[in-house]
């Protein structure tokens, strides 16, 4: 495996397999591995010859009064885990190196990053749109994976390649979660043990919902409701926004049917946490 810093040889790479005739998937991460990365890779390696995964902290995604400085790092045990799970080539830049002085040029996907994450943290998607761009230009990669588990995002990012006409093909991953239902996330390391453990209410409320919903309710006013209700029972946490919406649009619906999304953030002491379901109902 190599571990790439600069742009200018990580497209001589990119170029080198290119020529070989070698397809080439890409991974984006903010680092800190956990198996929710690692099942990219292995999603990433079922489709391609070549994978390559970025590990970056995008400044440009994080808001001023954000975890970007206390972010964990460990960089590493990254490249160990990311090494072992079959990654060819990690690309780690530098701020510096994906935003020299004087940069200025911004990727701004409208209408669905004013709502849910993009609410509460403005500028967040832009920040993500144009990480990403760069680094679809970087790559220029046949395939790209992303998480569920940030399912606006997946959305913002279909939309972008969709309308700036990029040949990348995005695949979704399921979210994967640990033993007891809390969705994985780097972040998950800054809960304490009581509020790791009223962090649970999430994958519950959720997991509740879902059944409702398997059961026959359509009303999504009832549900929103029912996972209010859930997530209001911990005294730890607090609701940062609860949505039901179809999964495609992320558009508000009042009625269950078709591929519908239930998102939840939550605050749990500093600590904002998501997670979601995606159904098709019929
Ligand atoms: P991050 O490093 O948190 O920016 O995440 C990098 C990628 O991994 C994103 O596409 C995330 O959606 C994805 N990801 C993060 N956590 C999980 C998880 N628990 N399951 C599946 N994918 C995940």
């Amino acid at each position: 495996m190599r571990v790439i810093e600069k742009i200018s040889d990580l497209k001589a790479a990119i170029t080198a397999q290119r020529k070989a005739g070698k397809s080439i998937g890409l991974v984006p991460t903010m680092g800190f591995l956990h198996e929710g990365h690692i099942s990219l890779v292995e999603a990433s390696r079922r489709d391609n010859d070549i994978t390559v995964m970025s590990i970056f902290v995008n400044p440009a995604q994080f808001g001023v009064n954000e975890d970007f400085d206390k972010y964990p790092k460990d960089i590493e045990g990254d490249c160990r885990k990311a090494e072992e799970a079959g990654t060819d080539i990690i690309f780690a830049p530098t701020a510096a190196e994906m935003y020299p002085q004087g940069y200025g040029t911004y990727v701004d996907v409208n209408g669905i990053t004013n709502r849910m994450c993009g609410r509460s943290r403005p500028g967040h998607f832009k920040g993500v749109a144009t990480v990403v761009t760069k680094l679809f230009n970087i790559v220029q990669p046949d395939k790209a994976y992303f998480g569920q588990k940030d399912a606006q995002q997946a959305v913002v990012i279909k939309k972008l390649v969709h309308e700036l006409n990029m040949n990348i093909d995005i695949e979704v991953c399921p979210i994967v979660r640990e033993k007891d239902g809390l969705a994985m996330s780097s972040r998950n390391v800054y809960l304490s043990p009581e509020e790791r453990k009223a962090a649970l209410v999430l994958s519950a409320a959720l997991a509740k919902a879902e059944r409702l919903i398997n059961e026959g309710e359509r009303d999504a006013r009832k549900i929103h409701a029912l996972i209010e209700n859930e997530i209001c029972g911990e005294s730890l946490a607090d609701i940062d926004y609860i949505a039901v919406v179809d999964a495609g649009t992320l558009e508000e619906i009042k009625l269950l049917k078709g591929s519908i999304m239930a998102a939840v953030a939550v605050r749990f002491g500093k600590t904002r946490l998501i997670d979601n379901i995606i159904l098709e109902v019929r």
